[in-house]
């Protein structure tokens, strides 16, 4: 069978942060270690995947910092190479947590900053070896995405991640702002490179059959199966029934071959008007990252 992209971890559903826009369904459900190294050996023995890579996901990984460093270990002896991917608020990355990843260049952390400063990591991220921005757009701040791509740069990011804020309804202006951010962005980013300056764009590499989420082995805090991590959203918590294909602790019974069309599901739990407005930020995305190609 073929491998699947990844695996996904859904470490926690807590969070320390409460940001309005969060779309996690946050609770103070949590991934055992049991349940993670079990998962992780799975998923390397069986889909043999090459090369192997693991996205930590949540709420706030570094809440548990033990299972983050307990997943990556579980990966490394089982196998030579594995890249891995946290996304995270960035305010429990201490000298410790930052000492660690800077040992660990195969991790791969995704910053994602409070829209507040004063909620920001006290630690300048853009030192770690391998880190850049989920950089959030919302109505509210669409008019400065250039400005907070160069504020961002000058601090020393070069890999970037645009996320326009789905779920919400856009309007027609602030679409417009929105695309016309996006051109300014792309042509910026075309002269640096013309200048030698590598940024990395992660919406370059990432597709998927839903907006925002990801496709993969995606494994729930306990241990139950799916195939696309939207579930953890308050969206489509509701769904978790439906979607389930099995649990980890018995992974021969998991329905692994099951085709489960995302993409319909997402369009038909949401109401008209906010799913047009997500489909149509997620187009100019799509457009921006034509642009770059
Ligand atoms: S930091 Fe992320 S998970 Fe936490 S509340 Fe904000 S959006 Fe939600």
């Amino acid at each position: 069978m073929d491998a699947p992209a990844q695996l996904i971890l859904i470490a926690t559903y807590r969070c320390n942060l409460a940001c309005s826009h969060c779309p996690v369904a946050r609770s103070s459900k949590a991934l055992p270690s049991i349940i993670a190294r079990k998962a992780v050996i799975h998923y390397l023995r069986f889909f043999r995947p090459n090369p192997a890579r693991i996205k930590i996901c949540g709420g706030e990984p570094f809440l548990n910092f033990t299972l983050v460093k307990d997943i990556v270990r579980t990966a490394l002896s089982n196998t030579t190479s594995c890249e891995f991917t946290i996304s995270t608020n960035g305010t429990l990355i201490d000298k410790n947590v930052f000492s660690y990843l800077q040992k660990h260049p195969e991790i791969e952390i995704w910053y994602s900053p409070h829209p507040a400063e004063g909620m920001r990591p006290v630690r300048s991220l853009s030192k770690l070896p391998n880190t850049g921005i989920n950089l959030l757009i919302s109505p509210k701040n669409v008019v400065r995405v250039s400005e907070e791509f160069l504020k961002y740069l000058n601090e020393g990011y070069t890999g970037f991640n645009f996320l326009p804020e789905y779920f919400t309804r856009w309007n027609d202006a602030q679409v417009r702002i929105l695309k016309y951010e996006f051109t300014i962005l792309s042509e910026m980013i075309k002269k640096l490179a013309g200048r030698g300056l590598r940024i990395r764009i992660k919406n370059l590499t990432s597709s998927g059959s839903t907006p925002l989420f990801n496709d993969g082995v995606v494994i729930d805090h306990n241990g139950d199966v799916f195939q696309n991590n939207m579930i953890l959203s308050k969206h489509f918590f509701y769904l978790k029934d439906q979607l389930k294909i099995g649990n980890i602790e018995h992974p021969s019974k998991v329905r692994w071959e099951q085709k489960i069309k995302y993409a319909d599901i997402f369009k038909h739990s949401m109401d008209k008007r906010t799913y047009s407005s997500t489909q149509i930020v997620d187009k100019a995305l799509s457009d921006f990252v034509n642009l770059l190609h």
